[in-house]
């Protein structure tokens, strides 16, 4: 099936997974491996065309994926996001909070622009915690929902130094929210995890890291828990990390 091929009904057997920042790096290659995996996978992207082109590239490959326009500081439009997937599927199977910004570098806690820290909380925090709150009911329809939000051990209040004051608050505060979404959404069978990819060769990782494939394999375990696999957790490569 193409990306612009008529698209599946209500009643498609396939689990449906989404997937923020799917138009490159990590979200990308999770979108290619959880359509290997037989889910009906939206891949989207914060540019229509940018998520139009990456599900070609997929779907040439023999992908089921569909382009989705989501940008996940965008209120309405992550509203709207929901409707459509509402119309279509009438579920939501996987949640992958994965688009990212501002590894910021060049700056330190004592000295940092706050508007740097709000942009970067805008798309890292209040973004995953935007698109779960539009899509919850459609999680809460599917009849295995997992939730992933892609952090990072540059988090880990454990091994916290200084640097990248922006980026590591932002996820610091993903991890608390997973911690609650799973709490809160238990009674409802959605297994919650925050996972960190490791260092990847990507434009936001840079030069030197891993491959791609190796970062998105953590992902899409978590992705694909079983019903008996854990909730509340954060994990690299399937194993546990200091909170
Ligand atoms: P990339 O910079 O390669 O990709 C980031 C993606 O997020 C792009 O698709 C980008 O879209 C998208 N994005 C940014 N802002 C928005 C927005 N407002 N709405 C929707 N999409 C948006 O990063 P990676 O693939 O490396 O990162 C993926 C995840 O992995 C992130 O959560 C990151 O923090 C995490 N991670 C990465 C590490 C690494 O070493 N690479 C290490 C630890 C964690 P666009 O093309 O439009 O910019």
């Amino acid at each position: 099936m193409t990306a612009t091929a008529p698209r599946p009904s209500a009643t498609d057997p396939r689990p449906v997974a989404l997937v923020t920042g799917g138009n490159r790096g990590i979200g990308y290659e999770v979108c290619r491996r959880l359509a290997g995996a037989g889910h009906t996978v939206l891949l989207t992207a914060r540019s229509r065309q940018a998520a139009q082109d990456a599900a070609e590239r997929l779907a040439a490959e023999g992908a089921e994926v569909h382009p989705l326009r989501l940008d996940v500081t965008d209120d309405p439009g992550v509203r709207a996001a929901a409707d459509r997937v509402a119309e279509r599927y009438g579920r939501l199977d996987v949640l992958v909070n994965n688009a990212a910004i501002t590894y910021d570098t060049w700056q330190r806690a004592v000295t940092a622009d706050l508007d740097v820290v709000r942009e970067a909380a805008e798309t890292n925090l209040y973004g995953p915690w935007r698109t779960v709150r539009a899509f919850a009911p459609l999680l809460r329809a599917a009849p295995h929902p997992r939730i992933v939000n892609v952090s990072s051990e540059a988090a880990s209040l454990t091994n916290m130094g200084g640097g990248t004051p922006a980026y590591t608050a932002s996820k610091a505060g993903l991890n608390a929210l997973t911690r609650m979404l799973a709490a809160e959404l238990r009674a409802d069978r959605v297994l919650v995890n925050a996972v960190c990819p490791g260092w990847v060769a990507t434009e936001l990782g840079g030069p030197g890291g891993r491959p791609v494939a190796d970062g998105a394999a953590g992902v899409v375990w978590a992705a694909t828990l079983p019903d008996s696999g854990p909730s509340g957790g954060f994990f690299r490569d399937g194993r546990p990390l200091p909170w």
